[in-house]
């Protein structure tokens, strides 16, 4: 049998590499678009972490070269394609508004008419935000609730999923979007909540650093673990018919409480070392996320498997480990 090819964008960030791992692991060929980048010792770090680093042909392209995505997919001929790539950080895109929407949203319509072009059989996946449910418009957000943005970032990513509603529709083509609620893991970006937390717990733990600051403590997000969302991206793309779904936990947890479970795991009183800083609180908010994934339970088959607890204790310790390894201790 010949293997399956896939192609993602966005394969050096978090769910790039996790998602590589599946498919490479179901036997897939997987090819990589690679941002250029002047450090390439650290452009692939995600992928060395997992182990898989050299077995994913790298092709150097950028989502917003239409040309260079239309050359990299006739080379490729990909069966799957998941849109990964984004500028993904939702503080950054009041900083970056144009290039967020240039990357995030303009860049999806880039790969999705790549792809009707060189090769409109293969299936398509658009990784799509809960940041989109913005200013919730109800307490528990599903496939049908509206959505109200509150970032350049959210509204780039709904053009983005609205493109792919489009394309399915106007098309034909097998174009799923993934409405992910938040993910994180051992490679999340140090930027995000999550990670600085477990760090921050790592660099207090081994006596680096004494103090954690942080914007608004009381924002709510619903947290799952990155590895167990990648496979609900590739299940959406085996279904006979391409669809939207929801993938979410269906609990939600505060930043304070999730600085409670962290520090918790090394024995420490988050009370006693995480300071509010004006600095890291937003121009507008998203207080609260808590999603609904029965529709993907249904039709896709699929759960989460960790913990919000079991992942928390994974990523302190592999902060301990990475930092251990950086200073020798
Ligand atoms: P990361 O920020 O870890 O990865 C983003 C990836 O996009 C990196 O590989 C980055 O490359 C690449 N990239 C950025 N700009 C460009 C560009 N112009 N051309 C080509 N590649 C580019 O994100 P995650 O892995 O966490 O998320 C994956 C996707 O899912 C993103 O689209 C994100 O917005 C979305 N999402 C994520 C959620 C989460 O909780 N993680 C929740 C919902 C949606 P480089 O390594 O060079 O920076
Ligand atoms: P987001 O949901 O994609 O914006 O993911 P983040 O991890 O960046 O932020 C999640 C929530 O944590 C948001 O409501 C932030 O306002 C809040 N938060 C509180 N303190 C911080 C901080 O120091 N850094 C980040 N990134 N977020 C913080």
């Amino acid at each position: 049998m010949t293997k399956k090819v896939a192609l993602i964008t966005g394969v050096t960030g978090q769910d790039g590499a996790y998602l590589s791992q599946l498919l490479l692991n179901k036997g897939y060929e997987v090819h990589g678009l690679l941002r250029r980048s002047a450090s390439a010792d650290v452009v692939d770090a995600r992928l060395k972490w997992l182990d898989i680093d050299g077995k994913i042909s790298l092709h150097d392209g950028n989502l917003t070269d239409l040309s260079g995505l239309i050359r990299i997919v006739r080379e490729v001929e990909p069966d799957e394609v998941y849109n990964l790539a984004a500028q993904s950080f939702v503080r950054s895109s009041w900083q970056q508004p144009l290039l967020t929407g240039s990357v995030t949203g303009l860049g999806a319509a880039n790969m999705l008419e790549t792809v009707r072009l060189v090769c409109p059989e293969a299936r398509f996946y658009q990784a799509s935000s809960s940041e989109m449910f913005g200013l919730i418009q109800e307490p528990i957000q599903s496939e049908k609730t509206p959505f109200y943005p509150r970032s350049p970032y959210a509204a780039a990513k709904l053009y983005a999923h609205w493109m792919t509603v489009n394309y399915r529709e106007s098309f034909g083509m097998h174009a799923s979007s993934g409405i992910l609620f938040n993910h994180e893991s051992p490679l999340r970006g140090i930027e995000f909540v999550t990670r600085k937390i477990t760090d921050g717990v790592a660099r207090i733990k081994l006596g680096m650093q004494n103090k954690l600051a942080l914007g608004n403590l009381d924002a709510k997000r619903d947290w799952g673990h990155a590895r167990d969302y990648v496979k609900a991206m590739w299940l959406m793309l085996q279904q006979d018919t391409p669809d939207d779904f929801v993938i979410a936990t269906g609990r939600t947890t505060s930043v304070r409480d999730f600085c409670a479970i962290a520090f918790g795991h090394v024995g420490l009183n988050f009370e006693d070392y995480v300071a509010v800083d004006e600095r890291y609180m937003r121009p507008a908010e998203v207080d609260v996320l808590l999603g609904n994934p029965e529709k993907a339970r249904q039709e896709l088959d699929w759960a989460p498997e960790t913990s919000l607890e079991e992942m928390v204790a994974e990523m302190v310790e592999a902060d301990l480990q990475r930092l251990k390894h950086l200073t020798h201790l």
